[in-house]
């Protein structure tokens, strides 16, 4: 793990809300616990803080006693509680830009709904969805100012939300397209809704040449994989676990990059043991194949992205060496595909390169 924390590192796949730090999410409970007014019951607080520590305490390689999706996303409503004022967003997006470049990431791909966030007692709009997704912008800006790792902003959609809310956000990030915006993920539970219903989404993102990626095949029910393979064929998918030989035999021939979550996989049952992720199948039958190893939540799934690649690396044998070409091989994959920035990366792991091998 030491070794894989210096190789320099890419992550595409990063939710901003699931990527608070851990200590930061138990700190924020514990204060609300302690104000003098707080809307959700003491019990109900005390009921969340142990979630928390329980998602700790489970071991990652045993699915058995691990949480569901369903109950992933309860936590996910949590985190939006406590995410509920600009002070609040504008720190926690700080420290989430600060681990990801302690950890030796030189390129980030951080995604996040905008949501309006209303007062709880009057109802009254507190924050816009312009509002958040300034403050988060803002945030990248200063942040880029005084760091050498480079940070751009993908916009979900929650196919939970419905149509319009989806609309509502790809029109945002066509506004902030020159401001680190550059792409849309369609996410949220896979329990609700379908892909299949958002498709003028899909269309309106081609025409603002906004890049996309898409999470798929994170449960087996997943009707939507064939549509999104083959019809839809967005700039990169998220997860892809759970899918039949034929489809894989699909990506093999017709390769769309896939962001690769191993924790997040096995924490939500989409694996058992990470052996049997199909990352492996995809990395050996075809070797360039474009995998990017990602975090997805590593708040509270209390990972990093040094850790997701020691998962693959120990599971799957594979060298030092194999993990700094797979990593480089990631530069394919971002969305900003600028000349001056994929020159920055390619400077960054040639000179990696010389030192180490
Ligand atoms: P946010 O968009 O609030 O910054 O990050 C949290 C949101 O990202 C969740 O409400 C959910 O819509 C999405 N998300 C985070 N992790 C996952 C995941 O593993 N699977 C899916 N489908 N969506 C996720």
């Amino acid at each position: 793990l030491e070794q894989l924390k210096t190789l320099p590192k890419i992550e595409l796949h990063a939710h901003l809300s699931g990527s608070v730090r851990y200590s930061t999410i138990l700190r924020l409970l514990n204060e609300e616990l302690a104000s003098d007014y707080h809307e959700t019951s003491d019990e109900k607080l005390k009921s969340e803080i142990q979630l928390m520590e329980e998602l700790k305490s489970k071991p990652t390689t045993n699915c058995t006693s691990h949480r569901s999706l369903t109950e992933c996303f309860q936590i996910f409503t949590i985190l939006h509680r406590l995410l509920s004022n600009l002070n609040i967003l504008e720190q926690v997006t700080n420290e989430i830009l600060h681990d990801f470049q302690s950890d030796n990431c030189v390129y980030l791909e951080l995604r996040t709904t905008p949501r309006n966030i209303f007062d709880s007692k009057t109802g009254e709009l507190k924050v816009s969805k312009e509002q958040y997704l300034k403050t988060v912008v803002n945030v990248i800006e200063s942040f880029e100012k005084e760091n050498l790792m480079k940070v751009r902003l993908i916009l979900s959609v929650d196919r939970a939300k419905g149509l319009q809310d989806g609309l509502e956000n790809v029109e945002l990030a066509k506004k902030f397209k020159s401001k680190h915006v550059i792409g849309i993920d369609f996410s949220g539970n896979p329990h609700v809704d379908s892909f299949q219903n958002y498709e003028s989404l899909f269309q309106l993102c081609d025409s603002y040449e906004l890049k996309t990626t898409v999470h798929i095949a994170e449960i087996w029910e997943d009707k939507d994989v064939d549509f999104i393979l083959k019809k839809i064929r967005p700039d990169r998918i998220g997860h892809s676990v759970c899918l039949t030989k034929e489809q894989i035999d699909y990506l093999i021939r017709n390769p769309i990059p896939i962001e690769i979550c191993p924790t997040s996989n096995l924490v939500t049952k989409c694996v058992d043991v990470i052996e049997n992720h199909p990352f492996y199948e995809f990395y050996t039958k075809k070797d360039t194949y474009p995998l990017v190893i990602c975090t997805d939540d590593f708040g509270i799934f209390d990972t990093s992205l040094s850790r997701e690649y020691s998962l693959i690396s120990t599971a799957f044998n594979l060298s030092f060496k194999e993990m700094f070409d797979l990593s480089r091989r990631s530069i394919k994959c971002i969305f900003d595909q600028s000349n001056e920035l994929v020159s920055f990366l390619e400077m960054v792991f040639n000179e990696f390169e010389k030192k180490n091998f």
